[in-house]
């Protein structure tokens, strides 16, 4: 069965095609100014050249046309007709209260992602549009949804309502949604399986999925009981360049001070906070790590929060399950860089969390890095969001 797998944002468009009678990935690419000038596609066959299109995309049906053309044409192309493609997988930001799990897209169900466009303003429309442009050019080809919230849904209240009145949460849907939950469940799923606890109901993790947005999970027996970012994702540690958690009067008085509207107030928490408003320098973790390096403090500062954060944050889930079993580290951060798994964990020690210092050298595949006494394991593991969104379309078109 050939599932291709898209990620529609409002101006790009990637895309995976995935051969499951092994898991392998055929082909991959990326559209990006969809809608402006100088539009491109590139298609990156597996083992063969990348192919480049220069071509106009004015909407995101033209995308679709385009990655079907480069999908089957002579150079590059990895299938001979679109009829080879048997189901499409979508990634949808925001499935809000509606959608704890997967489903097959329906008239009823692009209603739903449309209701929670306020609640996704950025991601759900264009999410929409892509489902919308693969339904007029493969009709009868089925198409599902796979949302960033729906591992989050199984969070009791108690970890999902904010001390707010609690008419904003039954007039306006005001509560803790939280993202990367298809990173947090294909990991937290593999920890399971490689530690042999699949079916453990009291098997306890805390996913550390830490990129240039970054959020944690508390999972039990494979289920979210609680997770860091909220109503939106620019809650939980400071992150590449969003805040994470402030004091919400702090808006009412820098809004003052520097005289800005809440629109620009809000830009700035999500676009110039974070590892780039402390360090003055960058978003990028490579980029902090080599100025505090040559010196800079301001960079080491703002590595030392977010460890610190990220840290306590750990340490706050391991009290919320009652102990853990397994630590996860995942994406660009989590999987690559070992000194910021090393210093987030160095205050943990007393939990039975202990990382060995060579293992933790090596990056960007699965490892056990616990160290010598450590009774919690921990695991680096390489995320798949594509692939868990091609297994849940597989296992739902086969149904
Ligand atoms: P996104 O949230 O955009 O999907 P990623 O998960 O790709 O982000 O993570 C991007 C981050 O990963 C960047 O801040 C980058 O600095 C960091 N990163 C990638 N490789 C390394 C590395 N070798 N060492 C430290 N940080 C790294």
């Amino acid at each position: 069965m050939n599932i291709l797998v898209i990620n529609a944002g409002s101006s790009s468009l990637k895309y995976q095609l995935f051969n499951m009678d092994n898991e392998s990935v055929t082909a991959k690419g990326v559209c990006e100014r969809i809608g402006m000038d100088g539009s491109v596609l590139t298609h990156k066959p597996t083992g063969a050249e990348p192919v480049v299109y220069n071509e106009p995309m004015p909407t995101h049906v033209n995308a679709i046309q385009l990655v079907f053309k480069a999908l089957t044409a002579e150079k590059g192309g990895v299938i001979k007709s679109m009829s080879e493609i048997n189901a499409v997988g979508h990634r949808v930001l925001h499935g809000g209260e509606k959608f704890s799990e997967s489903v097959l897209v329906t008239p009823e169900v692009e209603a739903a992602i449309e209701e929670n466009i306020p609640l996704g303003p950025l991601h759900n429309p264009a999410n929409l549009m892509g489902i919308r442009a693969c339904k007029e050019i493969m009709p009868g080809v089925p198409q599902v949804a796979v949302f960033d919230t729906a591992f989050h849904q199984t969070m009791p209240p108690k970890a999902f309502i904010y001390a707010l009145p609690y008419d904003y949460y039954t007039k306006h849907h005001v509560r803790r949604y939280g993202f990367h939950g298809t990173s947090h469940r294909f990991v937290s799923a593999r920890a399971a399986q490689i530690l042999g606890r699949e079916n453990d109901p009291n098997f306890r993790i805390v996913t550390c999925h830490l990129g240039n947005g970054s959020s944690f999970a508390a999972v039990k027996g494979g289920k979210c009981m609680d997770t860091s970012m909220g109503i939106t994702p620019l809650e939980g540690i400071p992150m590449g360049t969003r805040s994470g958690d402030i004091d919400p009067a702090i808006l009412e008085y820098v809004m003052d001070k520097e005289k800005l509207d809440i629109k620009e107030m809000t830009n700035i928490l999500n676009k110039k906070s974070g590892m780039l408003g402390i360090s003055g320098i960058s978003s990028d973790f490579r980029d902090l790590e080599t100025a505090a390096n040559e010196g800079n403090e301001r960079a080491q500062l703002a590595l030392d929060i977010f460890t610190y954060d990220g840290g306590k944050l750990i340490a706050s889930y391991i009290a919320a399950l009652g102990g853990v079993d397994a630590i996860v580290f995942t994406a660009g951060v989590g999987e690559n860089d070992g000194v910021t798994r090393a210093r987030m964990c160095e205050n943990l020690g007393f939990m039975g969390i202990k990382i060995d210092a060579e293992k933790n050298k090596q990056r960007g595949k699965e490892l056990d890095i616990t160290g010598e006494g450590g009774t919690v394991k921990v695991l680096v593991i390489p995320t798949n969001e594509e692939l868990m969104i091609a297994r849940d379309t597989q296992e739902i078109v086969n149904r």
